[in-house]
């Protein structure tokens, strides 16, 4: 079962604001914040059953649970998972089903966050790198058109450690992908590092 909550937390929304802009938001920011979270939301349900089968697809692992998300204005451009249940997004829409491959990519985070916190720093860079080959990347060809990988509008984005991490695994990456076997992306992971 799978089960996602989008809420705005207005007194989380006017801390981010103040801490970002210094200043206290209008009205008007907390009125489209939460008209945001419900285009968020509307957006996710359209296409939560084919997101979860794609996840499963490409990560071998089952996208189920309980999850929160925070929702904040999209000019915070901020997006982060705090645990593994909760997840806050503050990015607006960049590029068609981009609301919705982010929010998956936090979810993979939350999925996977036992295993990700025992990691060290150098280890968490290529784990990362894996959740955004499998999100950004693939899950983004199969909801848009298949593209060049790294070919995104956005990738200036992205931490650039990242780019370059997730382009040096990218054969071991369309390898994993090509085989149709019962290997998940910790699997993947191991095989990696050791
Ligand atoms: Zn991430």
């Amino acid at each position: 079962m799978l089960h996602i909550q989008f809420l705005v937390d207005k007194e989380k929304v006017r801390g981010k604001w103040f801490l970002k802009y210094h200043e206290k938001p209008e009205e008007r920011i907390l009125i489209e914040t939460e008209n945001f979270c419900r285009e968020i939301e509307d957006k996710w349900k359209a296409k939560e059953t084919l997101v979860s089968s794609a996840f499963k697809k490409i990560t071998g692992i089952e996208l189920r649970g309980e999850f929160i998300v925070f929702v904040f204005h999209p000019d915070l451009e901020m997006a982060e998972y705090l645990d593994a249940r909760t997840i806050e997004w503050g990015y607006k829409e960049f590029y068609p089903n981009y609301l919705v491959i982010g929010i998956a990519h936090e979810l993979l985070h939350c999925i996977t966050h036992d295993f990700y916190t025992k990691l060290t720093d150098d280890e968490k860079w290529i784990f990362h790198s894996l959740v955004y080959l499998a999100i950004d990347e693939d899950l983004r060809f199969l909801l848009n058109s298949k593209a060049e990988y790294f070919s995104s509008s956005i990738i200036y984005t992205y931490h650039r450690k990242l780019i370059v991490t997730a382009k040096n695994i990218l054969p071991k990456w369309e390898e994993y992908t090509a085989n149709t076997n019962s290997k998940n992306i910790i699997d993947l992971y191991r095989e990696l590092s050791f």
